[in-house]
C-alpha cells in the first residue's frame, strides 16, 4: 500500500480523536469529508461519493461548499449526529508544509443554539448522567439556549429514563464506564445521542453556580456535564444560570406510554400537537411561555400549596378581562429573553436584537402595573430586578440606532452622538460625498453635458461618467481618462481622488470603530444576563397563566379543589380535546364519582360508545388540575395523584407499532407494581391482545390484584360482560357504563356513563352500522341468541376468588359441561382441556406476578395445542 500524504496523516490525526463524529475537514473552499465518513455522508446528505488517489488505494471523499456548510451540519444534528469542524487555523500562503488544522468546534444535538433543530417552543436538553456506588444515579441538566440548569438524583434506572425521555433529551453524556445495558435501556425507551465524559473535577470558574448543590453526588453529576460543556463548546458559558435540583418525586410521574396514551403534547397517531392536551391549554403568546406550559404538562405538581397559587393567580387573571387582555398585547411584543440572553452570552448575538431586547425590557414596568392592578399579592414574586435593567435599557438607547441591520461588521447600528470619533469619520464621510455632489452639478454646468454624472465602484472609485455623444463637448485635457465603454468615457481628476481617499479611509474606520463599540455594549450587556432570564421567568410564568385563565374562560371551565380524603366528585366533565373537535355543544358531559365503596370502576359498553373517552378524561381532568389550570367541568374535586397510568389492550394500541401481547403484560406489570394508593390507574381493555379465555382470566386477577393490594383508583373498562358479576365479591368495585339505546332497530350512542353494567355488546348493531351484508348480521344475531341460552347458566366471572371457590360453575367436574355438550356442541369440552381448565381452577392466581400469569397461561396453552 502506498505511503499516506502528510495531509492524510493529519486528517487521520485528528479523526482518531473525534471518532464518533463526522469531522468536516476544511480543504480550501470545501470541507471534505473521508472514509466511512464519506460514505456515510454521502447517503444522509444526498450527496455525490468520489474519491480521492487511484486504484486500490483510491480513498472515498464527499464534500460540502464552505459557505453552505451550515445547512449540511444542521442536516445531520437534526438525525443525531455529531460534527466536528475542522479549520485551517494558519493562513496557506505563510505554512511550511502541511497548512496547521484544528477542530475549532464539536456541534452536537444537545450543545446547538440556533438551526432546524432549535424549536422555538421546544427545550433542547443535554443531561449528564452518573452513576454511583450506593445503586443512585445523579442527572444534571441543561438547556444551553437558554441557560436553565438542574439536577436531581434518583434510585431507580425506570425512573431515569422516565426523566430522560419525558423532557424530550437530545443527548447524554455520559462516562465511559458506565454499564451499557443502562444506555441500551435507555436508547430503547428513548433514542438519543450518546455523549463520554470522565472528567468530573468542578472547573473553578463556574463553582458559584453550584450553591445549591448540597451533595458530592449533585456535584459531581454537574461537573460532568459543564466539564463536556467546556471541552467541546470552547466559548464562553456565563449564561449557565444556578443549578436548581428538583425532586423527581416532586412531581406527578407519568411514563412514556401514558403520556404518549394521554396525547398530552402530541396525538396518537400524528405526532402532531394538534388533538393534543397542549394545543388546548397552551394559549402563550411568547415563545418562552410556550416552552413553559410544555414543561408544566410534562411534569404536573404534587404540592397542593404551590398547586394553589397557580391556581389563585389563573382566578385573578380570569376576573379582569380587559387587563387580561392588555397584558397580553404587551406580552406579544416581548421577543424571547431567555435564549436572547443565551446569545448575549454566547457573543453571537446582533444589533437587531440586542434591539429587541431593549424593546422588550421597556415593557416591563407595563407588565408589572397590569399584575399591580389584577393580581397585587403576585408583583413581588415576579418582579424586582426590573431597575437595574433600566441602566441597560438606557445603555441600548444610546447607542443603538432603532432599526439596525443583522450583519454587525458593516455599520448602520450605533446612533449619532453616542461616539465623538465616529461622528467625526461620519461627518468626513458625508461632507466628502456632499463634495461630490456639488462637483457633479458644477461639471455640468462648466461643460454644458447635462447628462454627466458622477459614479462609484468597487474597482475604480469614484469616477466621472460622460456619453459617447458629449464627448466632443469636453475641453482637451480636463479629466484624466480611466475607463471605457461602449457608449461612455470614464474619468478622474487628482481632486477627486483625494476624497476619495479621505471617504473610504473615514468608511473603514467608521465600520471597524462601529463594530468595537458594539462589541463593548455587548460586553456590558453580559453583566445583566442574571436579572433578564429573572425576568424571562417571571413573564413566561404570567404567559402560561394568562393562557390559562384565558382557556378557562373561553370553553367556561372550572377552578378544581382537593379533597383530602381521596374522593372524586367530577360533575360534568368533558374530555377537554374531544369536546372542541366534535359539533359544538354534542359532547355529552359526564359524572365521575369514585370514593370509598367506589375506589374501582369497570366500564362495560358497546363499541364506540366512549369508555375511553371517558377514562382518559378523568387522566385529563387530574392532569390539568395539577398544573394549575381550571377544568372542563361544572364542578370538579380531586384527590393529588402521585402517579398516573395508562394502559390500553394491544388490539387497540396500533399506532405505536407494537402491539404484542408481552408489551402489554410489560406495561401492565410495571402498572401494578409502581403504583400507590394514590395514584390513578386506567386499564383500557386490557386482555384483549390474547384469546378470550385468556384475556378474561387475566383480567380478572389484575382486576383483583388492584382492588386487593394496591388500591389505586383504578378505571377499568372491558368488554368481558362477563366480569361485571365481580362487583358481588369485590366491595370496592362498581359497575358502570355508557348507554346506548335501540331506535329503529338501530344502535345510537348515548355517550352517558350511568351507574349498572352493560345488557348487552351491541357488536352486532356496529356491525348492521357499517352495513354489513344482511345475512351475516342476521346469522350472527341467531348465532348470539344460541350461545346466551347456552351459557346462561355459566354467566358470572370465570374464577371466583378463592373463598368462593366452591360456588364456580364453569370448571368443577360435574357432567354439567357434558350436559351441554349433548345439548350445545358450541361448549363441549374434551378431556385434555378438562385437565387444563382444573390447573386452571387450582392455581391462586392472587398470589402470581403478571409474568408468572404469563407463563403459566403459555403452559395451558402448550397443552392445549
Ligand atoms: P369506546 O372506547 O367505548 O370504543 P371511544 O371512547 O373511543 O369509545 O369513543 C368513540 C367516539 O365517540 C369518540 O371518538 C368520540 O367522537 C365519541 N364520544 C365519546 N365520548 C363522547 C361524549 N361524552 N360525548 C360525545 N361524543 C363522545
Ligand atoms: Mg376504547
Amino acid at each position: 500500500m502506498a505511503q499516506n500524504t502528510p495531509m492524510m496523516n493529519q486528517y487521520l490525526e485528528i479523526k482518531a480523536q473525534h471518532q464518533d463524529a463526522f469531522l468536516f475537514f476544511r480543504l480550501g473552499d470545501f470541507y471534505e469529508m473521508f472514509f466511512e465518513d464519506a460514505k456515510l455522508a454521502a447517503q444522509e446528505l444526498e450527496i455525490t461519493l468520489t474519491g480521492r488517489g487511484q486504484g486500490e488505494d483510491r480513498i472515498p471523499m464527499c464534500g460540502v461548499p464552505y459557505h453552505s456548510a451550515d445547512q449540511y451540519m444542521s442536516r445531520l444534528i437534526e438525525k443525531g449526529y455529531k460534527v466536528a469542524l475542522c479549520e485551517q487555523v494558519e493562513d496557506p500562503k505563510q505554512a511550511k508544509g502541511v497548512v496547521k488544522r484544528e477542530v475549532v468546534k464539536l456541534l452536537t444535538p444537545g450543545t446547538m443554539m440556533n438551526g432546524n433543530v432549535i424549536k422555538e417552543k421546544e427545550n433542547n436538553y443535554l443531561v449528564a448522567l452518573s452513576y454511583f456506588e450506593d445503586k443512585t444515579y445523579g442527572l444534571a441538566r441543561t438547556d444551553l439556549t437558554t441557560g436553565e440548569c438542574a439536577a436531581t438524583l434518583i434510585v431507580d434506572l425506570e425512573d431515569v429514563i422516565h426523566d430522560i425521555a419525558s423532557s424530550g433529551t437530545k443527548e447524554l453524556v455520559v462516562a465511559t464506564d458506565l454499564d451499557q445495558s443502562v444506555l441500551k435501556r435507555i436508547q430503547e425507551k428513548h433514542p438519543l445521542t450518546i455523549s463520554y465524559e470522565d472528567v468530573t473535577e468542578l472547573a473553578y470558574d463556574y463553582i458559584h453556580l453550584c450553591d445549591n448543590l448540597h451533595s458530592d453526588k449533585l456535584q459531581l453529576s454537574f461537573a460532568r456535564l459543564l466539564q463536556y460543556l467546556v471541552r467541546t463548546q470552547k466559548r464562553s458559558l456565563n449564561h449557565l444560570q444556578k443549578v436548581t435540583v428538583y425532586q423527581s418525586d416532586s412531581f406527578m410521574k407519568m411514563d412514556t406510554h401514558t403520556k404518549r396514551n394521554l396525547e398530552l403534547t402530541e396525538s396518537l397517531r400524528e405526532k402532531k400537537k394538534a388533538g393534543s392536551l397542549l394545543s388546548i391549554v397552551d394559549q402563550t403568546v411568547t415563545a418562552m411561555g410556550g416552552r413553559l406550559v410544555k414543561n408544566w404538562i410534562e411534569r404536573p405538581l404534587i404540592d397542593q400549596t404551590a398547586i394553589e397559587k397557580r391556581l389563585e393567580q389563573v382566578t385573578s387573571f380570569l376576573n379582569a378581562y380587559f387587563e387580561r387582555e392588555e397584558l397580553r398585547d404587551e406580552l406579544r411584543q416581548v421577543y424571547d429573553l431567555e435564549r436572547l440572553a443565551g446569545r448575549i452570552a454566547y457573543g453571537s448575538v446582533n444589533a437587531r436584537e440586542l434591539v429587541q431586547l431593549k424593546r422588550s425590557l421597556e415593557k416591563v414596568p407595563l407588565l408589572k402595573e397590569q399584575i399591580r392592578k389584577m393580581a397585587p399579592e403576585s408583583v413581588g414574586r415576579w418582579f424586582g430586578q426590573e431597575e437595574h435593567v433600566q441602566e441597560l435599557i438606557d445603555l441600548l438607547n444610546r447607542s443603538l440606532v432603532e432599526d439596525p441591520p443583522i450583519s454587525v461588521t458593516e455599520g448602520g447600528m450605533i446612533r449619532p452622538g453616542f461616539h465623538d470619533e465616529l461622528d467625526t469619520y461620519r461627518d468626513a464621510s458625508k461632507n466628502g460625498k456632499q463634495w461630490i455632489a456639488e462637483l457633479e452639478q458644477k461639471e455640468r454646468l462648466e461643460t454644458g453635458v447635462k447628462s454627466l454624472k458622477i459614479g462609484f465602484n468597487k474597482v475604480f472609485g469614484y469616477y466621472i461618467e460622460v456619453t459617447r455623444a458629449n464627448l466632443h463637448l469636453l475641453p482637451e485635457g480636463r479629466y484624466e481618462r480611466k475607463q471605457t465603454l461602449t457608449n461612455a468615457e470614464r474619468y478622474i481628476t487628482p481632486e477627486l481622488k483625494d476624497k476619495e481617499a479621505l471617504i473610504l479611509e473615514a468608511e473603514e474606520k467608521m465600520e471597524q470603530l462601529e463594530y468595537d463599540l458594539f462589541v463593548n455594549v455587548r460586553e456590558e450587556a453580559k453583566s445583566y444576563l442574571e436579572q433578564i432570564q429573572a425576568l424571562a421567568h417571571s413573564i413566561s410564568e404570567i404567559d402560561v397563566l394568562a393562557g390559562f385563565a384565558t382557556v378557562s374562560e373561553q370553553l367556561h371551565y372550572v377552578k378544581p379543589t382537593f379533597s383530602t380524603k381521596r374522593e372524586i366528585a367530577i360533575i360534568d366533565g368533558r374530555h377537554p380535546v374531544v369536546e372542541t373537535v366534535i359539533e359544538k355543544g354534542q359532547y355529552v358531559a359526564n359524572d365521575v364519582l369514585m370514593n370509598q365503596g367506589r375506589e374501582m370502576l369497570l366500564i362495560t359498553g358497546p363499541n364506540m360508545a366512549g369508555k375511553s373517552t371517558y377514562m382518559r378524561q378523568l387522566a385529563l381532568l387530574a392532569v390539568m388540575a395539577q398544573i394549575g389550570c381550571y377544568v372542563p367541568a361544572t364542578s370538579a374535586e380531586l384527590p393529588i395523584f402521585d402517579q398516573v397510568f395508562t394502559r390500553i389492550g394491544a388490539a387497540d394500541d396500533l399506532a405505536s407499532g407494537q402491539s404484542t401481547f408481552m408489551v402489554e403484560m410489560l406495561e401492565t406489570k410495571y402498572a401494578l407494581t409502581k403504583a400507590t394508593q394514590n395514584s390513578l390507574i386506567l386499564l383500557d381493555e386490557i386482555g384483549r391482545g390474547t384469546s378470550t379465555y385468556d384475556g378474561m382470566a387475566l383480567a380478572q386477577a389484575i382486576i383483583e390484584y388492584i382492588h386487593n393490594t394496591v388500591r389505586a383508583k383504578t378505571l377499568f373498562s372491558t368488554h368481558y360482560h362477563e366480569l361485571t358479576q365481580l362487583d358481588k365479591s369485590l366491595e370496592d368495585l362498581k359497575n358502570v357504563h355508557v348507554s346506548a339505546v335501540e331506535e329503529n332497530g338501530n344502535v345510537v350512542f348515548l355517550h352517558k356513563v350511568v351507574d349498572g353494567q352493560a345488557d348487552r355488546s351491541y357488536g352486532i348493531y356496529v356491525a348492521e352500522l357499517a352495513e354489513l351484508p344482511l345475512q351475516v348480521t342476521q346469522r350472527a344475531e341467531t348465532l348470539l341468541k344460541q350461545f346466551e341460552e347456552s351459557t346462561a347458566s355459566v354467566r358470572g366471572p370465570l374464577i371466583q376468588p378463592p373463598q368462593a371457590e366452591q360456588q364456580l360453575s364453569l370448571f368443577i367436574e360435574d357432567e354439567h359441561p357434558k350436559k351441554s355438550e349433548e345439548k350445545q356442541p358450541s361448549v363441549s369440552i374434551t378431556g385434555q382441556e378438562e385437565k387444563v381448565l382444573k390447573k386452571l381452577v387450582k392455581k391462586d392466581v392472587l398470589h402470581m406476578t403478571p409474568i408468572e400469569a404469563i407463563q403459566f397461561i403459555n403452559e395451558l396453552q402448550r397443552l392445549l395445542k
